[in-house]
């Protein structure tokens, strides 16, 4: 099955969802990967990839990797197999791999192309898709990067049957983000439907990758309706920041991220209360935690400011509206957000 990505400037490409296909590739390609990936699956995608000269670029497994030397270590990697203009990169691991490729693609030479084999469910329902690329540095997450699109995706579910558990939760989370904010009807199916059934993964992904694809298609470069995909993220980075990165997986502070932000949805009438439990309760059947226990409240509000998208002193949050909808805002008053705090304080 196969869902297009309209974009504007001859950006649009296609996300193939299903068992890989063969693939001829009439140029230099490399293929950066880890060995976690490789280790499990490279055997298979070079039964499957046919270009003109093959290499591949193993990089270290990790988002504490994901900064500017090890983007060096694949650029000298593609300037000794000579790569020139018409070259490919295939990022073929989870989104930390995508991210990184995809911001070497962007540089080398000025850019050249490379497509994306995700190989998380996170990847594939959301990093893999709409050509945000970059890295981290000690200022922060992801403040490095470029859009870069990628020429096509290629999302093979089977891949994910050698995930470790709580990375597939992670994943979970962000798919239950897109069903909450943009698709009443999607959120309905997952309640109905267990996602560890493989039939039924393949739907999710593609309901998944339908819905980032549609939100990127109408703002590529996030001035509008692309932030709503940052609902449960306010919140949820703060909590990956608090508990230094190394407690919860980013999906699973997603999650938390997600049932603060319904807290402040119920307070402003914007949601109810049983839609709130409703979310808690699809994201604990896949052991994703919702509850966290806030130490300090002012401080944990502070926080919020340290974040990339706090512009002007005025933070945005993305709110559910009932489920299926959303609203960006930068109106939440001070005292609102406190109040909702307090309640995970306790
Ligand atoms: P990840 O890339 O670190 O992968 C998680 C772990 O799973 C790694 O150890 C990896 O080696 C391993 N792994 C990958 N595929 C596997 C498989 N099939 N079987 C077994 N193990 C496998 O993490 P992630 O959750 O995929 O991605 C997180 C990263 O994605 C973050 O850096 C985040 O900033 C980025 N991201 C980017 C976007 C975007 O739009 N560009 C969106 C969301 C997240
Ligand atoms: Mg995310």
């Amino acid at each position: 099955m196969t869902v297009k990505i309209n974009l504007p400037h001859d950006n649009s490409y296609e996300i193939f969802i299903d068992k890989l296909n063969e693939l001829y590739f009439d140029t230099k390609v490399v293929i950066v990967t880890n060995p976690t990936v490789s280790g499990f699956h490279l055997e298979y995608l070079k039964s499957k990839l046919n270009a003109k000269e093959l290499s591949i670029c193993t990089i270290p497994d990790g988002e504490q990797y994901k900064h500017m030397e090890t983007i060096e270590s694949i650029l000298e990697h593609c300037f000794t197999k000579r790569l020139d203009r018409k070259s490919l990169l295939v990022a073929f691991g989870g989104g930390v791999i995508g991210d990184m490729t995809g911001f070497a693609a962007s540089i080398y030479q000025r850019g050249i192309d490379f497509v994306q084999i995700p190989t998380t469910l996170l990847s594939q329902v959301d990093a893999s898709v709409g050509g945000k690329t970059g890295i981290n540095n000690k200022f922060g997450k992801n403040l490095i990067g470029a859009f870069h699109q990628p020429n096509a995706v290629y999302i093979d579910p089977s891949m994910l049957k050698t995930l470790p558990k709580r990375e597939f939760g992670a994943g979970v989370a962000e798919i239950v983000k897109m069903a909450v904010t943009f698709n009443k009807e999607f959120f309905e199916w997952l309640e109905q439907n267990d996602i560890n059934k493989e039939e039924n993964l393949k739907i999710a992904i593609q309901k998944s990758v339908e819905t980032k694809a549609y939100v990127v298609s109408q703002d590529e470069k996030e001035h509008g309706i692309r932030a709503a995909l940052n609902y449960g993220h306010t919140f949820g980075h703060v909590v990956e920041n608090e508990t230094n990165y190394n407690t919860y997986l980013h999906g699973e502070a997603v999650g938390i991220g997600m049932m603060m932000a319904n807290e402040v949805s119920v307070k402003l009438g914007l949601m109810s209360k049983e839609d709130a439990l409703r979310v808690k309760r699809l994201l604990e059947v896949y052991d994703i935690p919702t509850s966290y226990k806030i130490k300090d409240v002012e401080d944990f509000y502070e926080h919020f400011f340290l974040d990339k998208k706090s512009l002007d002193n005025k933070i945005k949050f993305i709110l559910a509206r009932g489920i299926g909808d959303c609203l960006i805002t930068d109106e939440t008053s001070k005292e609102d957000i406190i109040k909702v705090l307090k309640g995970f304080s306790r």
